[in-house]
């Protein structure tokens, strides 16, 4: 079997090849366009598919694409999942959502915040609370992103960095636990709910809310070793939906900012999170899949460089398509037994999930 033919080059591929695969077998297709245009003029749009009965009790929701390029990886799970005929395993029982580029402006443009400058992933938070603070960036947003970006500003500012977390009570992991004062730096969360973020409380709100049971898996990009996965979930789950969460994975599931976790962070404002709240009268089950791509500190200058890029620099000069190119080196793999791996790690998450929460979790319903 070759891998290669799920895994797109553009969201525009992604998305012929996500579209015409739901085309036959989706129950249903649903799209909602994004108000701007992709790198080559393309229309955006988040799209659902629906596969099973949408009023089933159960629904095991997969989702691309809230770190934009990272979508890339998680379009070609999803377009894999229905060419192998994974979905085939929805009933009346269990639905299979499909939620297909949650950030498609992000995903075209090959960054991975939105088009606002947004991580989405810290963008879920009440905004009429008072924002978190992140004294790092205070002081070092325009070291992470500063307004040259030479070989020597590189070397430099990257000392810099080095040489204020060494002296600093800031820990390393302020660097991506998000922040949201500086709109040009990585890890920003924003002021308001962006364009993504409503799209999904729109899904939540319709095809959520009134579910015994929802088992969610978000796929992600860029941390942890070459080609191994993590699959990550956040100190928030009840007991209950923890003890499930660790039925159905095991050993394989990690708490993020534990010691075992690749994300040593405890990010602030994600989908998952503000999804576990919102679902007060479900059990959700939900976790991140990370895929390792290249080592930490390159992927960490890939993301410096692509925000000064797009905060100062030209975006059609040949600098620009190095940026992008490296921006694909840390958040997705061109490599066969890279994407092979990645493909085999989902499938058999996505598997377990539906095995849980076809069995254990019914059982445990019913106790
Ligand atoms: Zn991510």
């Amino acid at each position: 079997m070759s891998y290669s033919n799920y895994f797109p080059n553009s969201y525009l591929e992604a998305r012929h090849n996500f579209m015409a695969c739901c085309s036959e077998g989706a129950t249903f297709i649903e799209s909602w366009q994004h108000p701007l245009r992709g790198i080559v003029g393309e229309k955006l749009y988040v799209d659902l598919a629906c596969f099973g009965d949408i009023t089933a009790d159960k629904v095991l929701v997969l989702l691309s694409g809230t770190h934009g390029i990272e979508g890339l990886c998680g379009s070609a799970i999803q377009v894999g999942s229905i060419k192998t005929g994974w979905h085939r395993q929805a009933d009346g029982d269990l639905a299979i959502l499909m939620i297909h580029g949650l950030n498609p402006w992000g995903m075209s443009h090959f960054r991975r915040v939105n088009e606002d400058g947004v991580d989405l992933n810290r963008n879920f938070l009440d905004f009429q609370q008072a924002l978190p603070i992140n004294s790092l960036y205070d002081q070092l947003a325009d070291v992470i992103v500063p307004q040259q970006w030479t070989t020597k500003t590189q070397v430099k500012t990257f000392n810099q960095i080095v040489e204020y977390l060494f002296n600093s009570e800031s820990q390393i992991e302020d660097l991506a636990r998000g922040q949201y004062q500086y709109w040009y730096a990585p890890f920003y969360g924003g002021e308001v709910p962006t364009w993504s973020n409503r799209v999904f409380d729109k899904i939540a709100n319709k095809y959520f809310l009134d579910k015994q049971v929802v088992g969610l898996l978000d796929y992600h990009t860029g941390l942890g070793q070459y080609s191994t996965g993590q699959l990550m979930t956040i100190a928030n789950h009840t007991v209950t939906q923890q003890n499930l969460a660790s039925a159905i994975w095991g050993d394989k599931l990690v708490m993020t900012g534990s010691e075992n976790s690749v994300a040593a962070y405890q990010p602030q404002g994600t989908l998952i999170t503000t999804l576990q709240n919102k679902l007060t009268t479900s059990i959700c089950i939900a976790a991140a899949y990370e895929f390792g791509t290249i080592p930490q500190t390159e992927v960490f200058n890939a993301l410096r460089a692509d925000h000064w890029l797009h905060a100062y620099g030209d975006l059609n000069s040949e600098q620009a398509s190095e940026i992008k190119q490296n921006m694909l080196n840390a958040f997705y793999g061109d490599r066969s037994d890279w994407q092979e791996s990645i493909f085999n790690l989902a499938l058999s998450a996505q598997e377990e999930l539906y095995t849980g929460l076809k069995s254990g979790v019914a059982s445990f319903c019913t106790e």
